[in-house]
């Protein structure tokens, strides 16, 4: 495995530890959903949408930040 710069999508749940086989996806994470006392939630475009709804403790309004780029390449 080489080193991958982004962290992968946690989303749409976001429960850390509750699954040993890793999160249902596998894209690199763009955003990061700020939650409460809990790390932010690092998610891909598609479940940014569904994870600010079903991931838990996410702040309301969301808070977002985006970490990753989506498609552009490094130049
Ligand atoms: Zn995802």
């Amino acid at each position: 495995m080489s080193t991958h710069r982004n962290p992968l999508c946690r989303g749409p749940y976001g429960e850390d530890g509750t699954r040993s086989d890793g999160p249902d996806c596998s894209d690199p994470a763009v955003f990061e959903v700020t939650r409460h006392h809990r790390p932010a939630l690092r998610v891909c475009p598609v479940h940014l949408g569904p994870s600010l709804l079903l991931a838990t403790a996410v702040l309301w309004p969301p808070e977002i930040r985006l970490v990753g780029r989506a498609s552009a390449p490094s130049a």
